[in-house]
């Protein structure tokens, strides 16, 4: 069967694009057993070279990846090149790897104590259509790097550049089998590289509902999962802030991506002295956020993905929703959707899109009066993922970082993910965390042995 892929910001089918059964999706698992005990054998420095071909054939064809990237999923121009360079660096970060994941020798009485890092086997890796390949590389590139073979399913909306970075690595010469890429449906392909026996880790980014449904399938296997789930990150401005900085850099902390971000900081809370002043700097801000065309090269957020996430995400903002301002964005074809900024007069709680993930171009604003009330509000929420915190107050900086839930925060910035840096949520955001130099520990089992000498 053939999924017709659609321009978000013009509505014309770009593609049709098969989506794997169930049996596909077996045999791409009884591909990459079989190339598994030759991948683990490659020596280290082997295996680091290759990565930096793939690095290298990405890097190469940038601008092929970036044209398709803007055409399938809408993202502006600079956004779409500062992905592809993400899912090159991120290859680049891991073919460091191999030759760095040495165990451990203990000289013991009577013997040898030694632990060696082993690989797991088949990984899948599921992918979200939100940014299809830095994502595909922050599972892909550590699970290589280890000695894994692995199988990605990008989502059915999103398909084109995973299928092209698939053939990419092949031309930089990864083995058959060693990386596939099978776009298919989410409860056809997705469920089945879950419940595969063969299959021995998930690596999984998405939504919260799915996310809870592969925990559940993987308990009777005990199959390892990483989860990068949904967010509601909270933007703090304490008084003593840049106020001044704090409004400029708010807009695109959540408009970016059309607010398709799990580290969009959805909730600004502002505290009382300033709030009206930062409103007044936020009106213009919000309302010079240029929504339109991708392909001109000073737009700075595209449309929504698909119409009926366009459906979703204005049921957010009802008739009678209390709207401080609203951006600009095209009308005409495209799933165009502007920069809605809400209030939220007495008690934010009762607000769905104050505590639901809107996973769109809609903020909701809200005062505090202390630091306890900040930390209280950042905190009501089932999500913990990521968030800003400003203020000049050092000691304020690092009280408040602490108290926050939420495995990724920023001071003074909204610097989210970094290739370099470990990356995952607190409470239903996720479970275990991606990138930096720890994630190979997510790939690799442990293994202990003693040898005796006498
Ligand atoms: P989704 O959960 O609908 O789909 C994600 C992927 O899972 C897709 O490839 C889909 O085909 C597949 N899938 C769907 N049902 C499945 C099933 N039953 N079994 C196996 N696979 C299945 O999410 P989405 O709408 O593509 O992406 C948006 C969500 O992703 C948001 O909630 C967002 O917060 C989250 N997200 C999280 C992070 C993070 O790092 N924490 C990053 C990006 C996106």
């Amino acid at each position: 069967m053939d999924f017709d892929v659609i321009n978000p910001a013009t509505e014309e089918v770009v593609a049709a694009v098969p989506m794997a059964s169930t049996e596909e999706v077996d045999a791409a698992v009884e591909r990459a057993k079989a190339a598994f005990p030759a991948w683990r054998a490659v020596a280290p420095g082997d295996r680091a070279r290759l990565l930096r071909a793939f690095a290298a054939q990405v890097d190469d064809h940038a601008d092929e990846l970036v044209d398709l990237e803007v055409t399938n999923c809408g993202h502006p121009l600079g956004q779409a090149r500062w992905e592809v360079a993400n899912l090159r660096d991120t290859l680049y970060y891991y073919a460091a790897a191999p030759e760095r994941l040495t165990g451990r020798q203990i000289p013991v009485p009577g013997g040898l104590d030694v632990t060696f890092h082993e690989p797991l086997g088949v990984v899948g890796v599921i992918v979200p259509w939100n940014y299809p390949m830095p994502i595909m590389g922050w599972g892909v590139a550590p699970a290589l790097a280890a000695g894994n073979t692995v199988i990605v399913k990008p989502s059915e909306l999103t398909p084109l550049t995973a299928r092209r970075v698939g053939e990419l690595a092949l031309a930089a010469g990864l083995p058959e089998g060693v990386l596939q890429v099978l776009p298919g449906e989410g409860p056809v392909a997705g469920r089945r590289l879950v419940n595969h026996p063969d299959v021995r880790k998930i690596v999984f980014t998405g939504s919260t509902r799915v996310g809870r449904e592969i925990l559940a399938a993987s308990g009777p296997r005990v199959k390892r999962v990483t989860l990068e789930l949904g967010g509601k990150s909270a933007n703090i401005v304490f008084a003593d802030a840049d106020v001044e900085r704090a409004a400029a850099a708010a807009p695109l902390a959540v408009f970016e991506n059309a607010g398709q971000d799990c580290c969009a900081r959805s909730r600004i809370l502002v505290q009382r002295p300033v709030f009206d002043r930062f409103m007044e700097l936020l009106e213009p801000a919000v309302r010079d956020v240029v929504v339109g065309d991708p392909r001109k090269d000073d737009t700075e957020v595209g449309p929504l993905i698909s119409a009926a996430h366009r459906a979703k995400v204005a049921s957010f903002v009802p008739d009678d929703a209390h709207v401080a301002f609203r951006g600009s964005a095209p009308d005409g074809p495209g799933f165009w959707f502007a920069p809605t900024v809400l209030l939220a007069p007495g008690d934010p709680a009762r607000l769905p899109a104050w505590t639901e993930e809107v996973f769109g171009p809609v903020v909701v604003v809200a005062p505090f009066d202390d630091e306890d009330e900040a930390v209280r509000l950042a905190n009501d929420t089932e999500y913990g993922l990521s968030g800003s915190i400003w203020t000049r107050d050092v000691g304020r900086a690092v009280r408040v970082s602490r108290a926050v839930d939420s495995g990724n925060l920023s001071v003074n910035s909204n610097s989210a993910v970094r290739f370099w840096t470990p990356f995952g949520g607190f409470k239903q955001s996720g479970l275990g965390r991606e990138l930096g130099p720890d994630a190979l520990d997510a790939f690799t089992e442990v293994k202990n042995v003693f040898i005796a000498t006498e």
